[in-house]
């Protein structure tokens, strides 16, 4: 079964783990990596799992600098434990997953986008559970330009920085469906509302928000 193509390894150190475990961590790893407390996990309109730090981190810094894309299958099975992943708020079901879009030069130059990859897994992760799984939104959205990295900015900047930046190229497939933005990592949450707002405009039912990792 293409699902367990990859021998389980830690996301952490890459050991191989003896046990297919639910959080794909070795036991020196598993106690470096913090849950976000409920409060942030719920924070800014979007939900996210785990603090942007230790194990998790570095494992998504590989997959995004490093282009350790053997990572992206245990890093979705950790988007598809999350049950906000095919329910949105109200509890209904999402119809369409769209993540969140690196420019096209960039993604070109890095060759692949983790936020669609990220999702490809844990869509599969959620078929696989579930028996079925909403749509993957692949160039639905787009962005419209280049944006400085968000890193290089505060607060306010990044809102400003990000507004009006993403456009909905596939209204068609966005109208009057449950919409979830997916992404690996937020922070200000900033690019994520961005992308939140135009499906929105667009005429989505309903648009939620799921992160693996926010950085507080
Ligand atoms: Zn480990």
């Amino acid at each position: 079964m293409w699902l367990s193509l990859f021998p389980p390894i830690c996301l952490g150190c890459g050991v191989l783990l003896r046990h297919d475990l639910p959080l794909a961590l070795c036991s020196r790893c598993r106690p470096r990596q913090a849950r976000l407390p409920p409060s942030l996990a719920e924070d800014l309109r979007i939900r996210a799992v785990w603090t942007y730090e230790g194990p998790l981190a570095r494992a998504v810094v590989a997959l995004k600098f490093n282009g350790a894309l053997a990572l992206a299958g245990p890093l979705g099975r950790l988007l598809a434990d999350d049950p906000r992943l095919v329910e949105d708020p109200e509890g209904q079901p999402i119809e369409l997953v769209v993540p969140t879009p690196l420019h096209w030069r960039r993604r070109l130059a890095r060759g692949f986008d983790q936020s669609e990859e990220l999702a490809r897994w844990a869509l599969r992760h959620a078929n696989a559970r579930h028996g079925w799984a909403p749509a993957l939104g692949r160039r639905v959205l787009t962005r419209a330009r280049a944006t400085r990295p968000q890193t290089e900015l505060d607060a306010p900047a990044r809102e400003r920085n990000v507004e009006g930046a993403f456009v909905v190229k596939r209204p068609e497939l966005v109208r009057d469906r449950r919409v979830l933005v997916l992404d690996d990592v937020t922070t200000t949450g900033a690019t994520t509302r961005a992308c939140m707002r135009a499906l929105d405009e667009a005429g989505a039912a309903s648009v939620s928000a799921l992160t693996l990792l926010r950085a507080v």
